[in-house]
């Protein structure tokens, strides 16, 4: 048959199968049905494991899907083996199954099953996700308390032996263990497959199937055996799980984003915060005795778990923010300080200019027929020059000095400290160094004192025309500013723009 439609023709008659099984009177065919049930569904999980085996994919990955899906199937086996216990002890050798060797099988299938959702989960992680752990835990101790008042401290103490007590207190325990592993592998698992749905509602009946039978204590709801209902359906989810096609995907590498507290996963997280508080006003409303150890501890570890999440959270923030202030200040390509933050340092090395007094030089440099070279060569040729000149000239310079993107292939050398016949000498030195045979211009002016960064520039750029004009490879002195911070240029005196300032 054809594979894709095979869980849906397992569903349907796995359907057919419990609607016989309600009609049937209570007896032996009755419960050999149930277990039948049961073993489809091993069955069907041991054909996963076969297939896993040729997914392709990383090894590790198939080997643990794999072994999830033969520990799975060896788990529904112990819970088969499980029914077929209970129908003998209830048909043939007619004692009380419970509790029995019988429970002894059913509760083999918690670890084995906790065991395949753990290798998932490890697998399912391409890095520690703190985040996603943190909001397992927060899930796990919130939900365990209800598990705690409601299930498991009213049996202790309730029974004759040792073996009776512990078999009662298995199902909830064994159940709290497996709800964690759940919590986690969905809290870290992005792709989430069809299999993996079915996987995960097998799960959640199964869970829902125990609590209803520790509540009726296994006894006939409204004389019909509702109560199996539940535990039958997630035999036929599991089967139906392990047949799907995706089955074998279970452990497909996802690309893992940090997971955002998206408005549900805030309010799942708010409810379960909430048990705590709200299991001790339903107490005190009802006159109920109070659990107040059990609420009090379960406060405090709630409490510490949502502060390190705040923290976790924070912390990833600060990081994202690292990361676009870094973005918004650099030039992609280049990988230099971009127009924004050259503005910033220019005003910073403004005010420090005018404290100390001392001189404070800008070049304004522009490879020459980049578009020639761009034309000749090709564009990525031309983004590679642009790259290495930066990378180049970067390691010349000192730290003192700030080289940055201005646009294009222009770029803005700013020197504090510096002289304009000491920053003549540094341009001459980028020269030599420009990669690819290379030249640029440059226009070189240094800050009067008193005019703004866009007359400095301007006088840069006026210069650079002027070095363009010249012929081109070679630096311009900038001609003094229009109007001079010590005294106006006399009337009728032509300053070249290359001449000294
Ligand atoms: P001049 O010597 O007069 O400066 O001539 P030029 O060709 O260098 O100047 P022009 O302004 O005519 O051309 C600049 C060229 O730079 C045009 C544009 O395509 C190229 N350019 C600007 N930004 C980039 C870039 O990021 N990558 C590449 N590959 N080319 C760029
Ligand atoms: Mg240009
Ligand atoms: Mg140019």
């Amino acid at each position: 048959m054809d594979r894709s439609r095979l869980w849906r023709v397992y569903l349907l008659g796995g359907g057919v199968a419990v609607g016989v099984f309600l009609l049937l009177p209570y007896g032996v065919p009755r419960d050999a049905l149930y277990a039948l049930i049961g073993l489809s569904s091993a069955v069907a999980a041991f054909t996963a494991a076969v297939h896993s085996g040729g997914v392709a994919g990383r090894w590790t990955i198939r080997r643990a899907t794999r072994r999830a899906w033969v520990l799975m199937g060896l788990g529904q086996l112990m819970a088969v083996c499980g029914d077929l216990m209970w129908l003998h002890y209830t048909h043939i050798a007619r004692t009380d199954p419970f509790p029995s060797l019988a429970d002894l099988f059913y509760l083999l299938e918690y670890p084995l099953v906790t065991a395949a959702l753990t290798l998932l989960v490890l697998n399912r992680r391409s890095h520690f996700d703190r985040e996603a752990l943190l909001d397992s835990a927060i899930l796990i101790v919130g939900l365990a308390l209800p598990y705690w008042v409601l299930l498991i401290q009213p049996s202790i103490g309730g029974y004759e032996s040792a073996f009776d007590q512990t078999v009662a207190l298995g199902y909830p325990v064994a159940d709290v263990a497996l709800l964690a592993v759940l919590m986690w592998l969905l809290n870290t698992s992005y792709t989430q497959t069809r299999a993996f749905r079915l996987l995960t509602a097998a799960l959640v009946m199964l869970l829902t199937a125990d609590v209803i039978f520790i509540v009726t204590e296994g006894e006939p709801i409204l004389d019909l055996p509702l109560g199996d209902l539940p535990f039958l359906g997630s035999y036929l989810l599991w089967g139906a799980a392990a047949l799907h096609p995706s089955a074998p995907d279970l452990l497909r590498a996802t690309p893992e984003a940090a997971p955002s507290l998206t408005p549900r996963r805030l309010l799942t997280l708010t409810a379960v915060v909430l048990l705590a508080p709200g299991t001790l006003i339903v107490q005190l409303a009802f006159g109920l005795e109070l659990d107040a150890w059990a609420v009090a501890v379960t406060s405090a570890v709630l409490f510490m778990l949502v502060v390190a999440r705040m923290a976790a959270m924070l912390r990833r923030m600060q990081e994202q923010a690292d990361r676009l202030d870094e973005i918004a200040r650099t030039d992609t390509l280049t990988g230099l300080p971009n127009r924004r933050t050259l503005d910033a340092q220019l005003a910073r090395e403004y005010e420090r200019a005018a404290r100390d007094g001392a001189p404070l030089c800008l070049a304004l440099l522009d490879l020459d027929h980049f578009k020639r070279f761009n034309d000749t060569h090709g564009h990525q040729a031309g983004d590679r020059l642009l790259a290495g000149a930066a990378t180049a000239w970067s390691l010349v310079i000192t730290s003192g000095d700030m080289l940055a993107r201005y646009g294009g292939e222009e770029f803005v050398l700013l020197m504090p400290g510096r002289t304009l016949d000491d920053a003549e000498h540094l341009l001459a030195a980028l020269r030599l160094v420009t990669p690819e045979q290379q030249t640029f211009s440059a226009g070189l002016a240094r800050w009067d004192g008193r005019e703004s960064p866009l007359e400095l520039l301007r006088r840069a750029d006026t210069a650079l025309y002027a070095a363009k004009d010249a012929g081109r490879d070679r630096t311009m002195r900038a001609g003094l500013p229009a109007r001079s911070p010590v005294k106006p240029p006399p009337v009728g005196r032509h300053r070249a723009p290359g001449g000294p300032s």
